[in-house]
């Protein structure tokens, strides 16, 4: 399963951060998850409530917020955002399927739309408060 395998990755970025910070606990927890991903966010919940369980992220408060896909265009320089219907792509063929919304072209860069990123990770230390943003890419 897709979303299993990120969340393992993802958790293990986020139990080292934990660690070196010596956190009691891990409370809040922002994710970036890019559209081109195809990361369902209800199954990543659920990965995330089964591979948490028993580490200092059990029960963290998970946010997911999705990230649209955003283009430049080499032929006429478009830059902004397309709505992708799909098809799912897994394998990284995906500028095969995208289109420049304004001159068609086949071979848009993509800007945004493919990240999985911890934005933030708030934890709690034994005695104190500590907050951290951690601009992390996966
Ligand atoms: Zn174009």
């Amino acid at each position: 399963m897709h979303e299993f395998s990120m969340m393992e990755k993802i958790l293990r970025v986020i139990l080292l951060e934990a660690k070196r910070h010596s956190a009691k606990n891990v409370v809040e927890i922002d994710l970036e998850v890019g559209e081109l991903t195809f990361l369902n966010p209800d199954q990543l919940r659920f990965a995330f409530e089964a591979l948490s369980e028993g580490t200092v992220a059990e029960r963290a408060k998970l946010n997911i917020e999705k990230v649209g896909v955003r283009i430049k265009c080499p032929r006429c320089g478009y830059e902004g955002p397309i709505s992708y219907e799909g098809p799912e792509d897994h394998l990284g063929y995906l500028p095969r399927f995208l289109e420049c919304s304004v001159c068609g072209s086949r071979e848009p860069d993509v800007i945004s739309g493919r990240e999985c990123m911890i934005r933030s990770l708030k934890v709690r230390a034994s005695s104190r408060q500590d907050a951290k943003k951690m601009p992390e890419a996966i």
